[in-house]
């Protein structure tokens, strides 16, 4: 009797990456890959790469843990998911960090914009003009976040290119007012680099902000095929004015298979050598929006490729401390440093490396000391403003007996190295995007988790038709 090439690991709901809509997908495990097998009844099978590494697809589903609930939800069950965003009360985690997209526009036409932004006033895309959000229109998405969260640890200033809203400051000003743990900027870096008053007055908001800076190759090609544009030198200027105003800074990474992957280490020495640098973040590229030069099938990057790559080309980092993160294990993936003195001290390299070891899940020691777990959990979630790293590693190190705490650890110590992978309609899993804590906030109060928005709810996404035909069957 034959027995099947493949071990069959269990089974989730997808949608089928041509017509989006919702198909049952198995999950296998296959040449120590990890696959989802789907089939359409109208365009067939269709089989997806989703890890590469079966061993650390296991380890997140110990790192699981019971979900946080926002304050209330903000849209019935109704239709079922994904259909009901959002937040539906069946959505399985709060939002850790929340978008608000101030604007359409941007200084950049990048052919692989998710959110189809760019100079022209009308995209050439969908035909929807392009515009800057009012500043009641930010209030009311800023609102439907503290609505939910009562104080959010983490939202985004996104669009388009937030710097180049006509009302940036007021915004700032305006966010400020509002409970916030943390405010980011996410942003090309354009004006930062060639704008040395706005850094100054940017740089007055301190603390409490950072910028989340696009940083992706230092080569002119990946550059060119990634953004457009060859923009080292906007880069170098970018960080020198910011080194210069000493303004937290993540560096943020879109990272295409054969293109820039072999850079990833360059970029950490690169990073951990800024004053300004809290840490780098990798993104494999999603499908959504105007992606060009982008072929799911050849050039899909999972997660676990990405944070192959780091390991192999950074020392800083080893294999037990770039961990799944409890919020979203099998999306989110990261890695502690501290830097002390000009030195680099990764957080394996605090303990005896046999103790660290221990500390991972289903070991007996990790697994009977809470306290311990419950700091491990704490410290690798993004559901904590950035600001409150440095006190959660200390608590951590404390627990730890061969550890001495180093006097004084800051936020300017600690690095910190995420890997991010979003979903899209070839890798989307339903059990995945309801622990999704990554959020859209939208100016009727909804937050709609980052993958689902780009598929079926951003002003014409694919699957927009799908949500209202469901719709129009209630
Ligand atoms: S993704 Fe979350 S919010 Fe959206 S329908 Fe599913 S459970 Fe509800
Ligand atoms: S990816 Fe960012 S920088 Fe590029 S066009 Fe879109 S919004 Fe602008």
């Amino acid at each position: 009797m034959p027995t099947r090439p493949y071990l069959f690991y269990g089974l989730t709901n997808s949608i089928c990456s041509q017509c989006l809509e919702k198909v049952e997908a198995k999950i296998i495990f296959r040449d120590e890959a990890v696959y989802l097998v789907k089939h359409c009844l109208t365009h067939g099978r269709e089989e997806v790469l989703i890890a590469d590494d079966i061993e650390y697809y296991k380890l997140c589903q110990d790192f699981i843990k019971p979900g946080d609930m926002p304050h209330h939800f903000n849209t019935p069950i109704e239709r079922g998911c994904p259909y009901d965003c959002g937040l539906c009360p069946d959505h399985e985690q709060h939002s850790c960090v929340t978008l608000v997209e101030i604007t359409d526009r941007c200084n950049l036409d990048c052919p692989i914009c998710y959110a189809d932004s760019g100079a022209a006033e009308v995209s050439a895309l969908t035909d929807k003009n392009r515009n800057h959000r009012s500043l009641a229109e930010i209030e009311q998405m800023l609102d439907a976040v503290v609505a939910n969260e009562g104080e959010p640890d983490i939202v985004q200033l996104s669009g388009g290119e937030p710097t180049i809203h006509p009302e940036f400051f007021q915004v700032l000003d305006l966010a400020k007012t509002k409970p916030i743990k943390h405010l980011m900027i996410n942003t090309n870096g354009v004006r930062i680099a060639t704008d040395r008053v706005f850094c100054e007055q940017l740089a007055a908001y301190q603390p409490g902000i950072e910028v989340y800076l696009q940083f992706d190759s230092f080569e002119e090609k990946a550059l060119r095929e990634l953004r457009g544009a060859d923009l080292r030198q906007i880069r170098q200027r970018a960080i020198d004015n910011l080194n210069e105003f000493n303004i937290s800074t993540t560096l943020v990474v879109t990272v295409k298979k054969g293109l820039n992957d072999c850079e990833l280490g360059k970029i950490i020495d690169y990073a951990l050598a800024q004053k300004c640098v809290r840490g780098v973040t990798f993104q494999p590229i999603q499908v959504a929006g105007r992606l060009e030069g982008f072929d799911p099938k050849v050039d899909r990057y999972p997660l676990t490729a990405v944070r192959r790559s780091i390991l192999e080309q950074s020392p800083h980092f080893q294999s037990e401390d770039l961990l799944p993160v409890p919020c979203h294990p099998d999306c989110l993936a990261m890695g502690y440093a501290l830097k002390v003195d000009g030195k680099v001290i990764p957080l394996a390299g605090l303990v005896d490396p046999s103790t660290f070891l221990k500390l991972m899940p289903n070991s007996i020691v990790y697994e009977q000391n809470d306290t311990l777990k419950k700091k491990l959990f704490d410290l690798f979630s993004t559901g904590n403003s950035p600001t409150m790293s440095a006190v959660k590693m200390e608590q951590l190190l404390c627990c730890l007996p061969l550890v001495a705490v180093p006097q004084g650890l800051t936020y300017e110590n600690v690095f910190r190295i995420l890997i991010v992978q979003f979903l899209d309609p070839y890798n989307f899993d339903v059990r995945s995007v309801k622990r999704s804590c990554i959020h859209m906030a939208q100016t009727n109060g909804q937050l709609i988790p980052f993958d689902t928005f780009n598929i079926f709810y951003r002003d014409g996404a694919p699957g927009a038709h799908l949500v209202a035909k469901v719709k129009a069957k209630l």
